[in-house]
């Protein structure tokens, strides 16, 4: 009836079940779903800015504005 069709977790390739009762599909675990996400969120913060951060520079890094309107 309900067959459990199995994945090969992107994470640690072991067999991850493709199922409503799987909450960490298409991970096999909690644990791996975890570790993905902290690779994509590693990633994302280590994204080299190209212009540097030169110290002043730049009202984007106070969206607040120093701006007395
Ligand atoms: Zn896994």
């Amino acid at each position: 009836m309900t067959q459990a069709k199995t994945i090969d977790c992107p994470q640690c390739g072991k067999p991850a079940r493709i199922a409503a009762d799987n909450p960490y599909r298409p991970f096999c675990s909690k644990r791996c779903k975890l570790v993905d996400l902290g690779d994509w969120l590693d990633e994302s913060n280590r994204i080299p800015d190209p212009s540097g951060s030169a110290p002043g520079a730049g009202p984007a890094d106070d969206p607040e504005g120093g701006l007395p309107h």
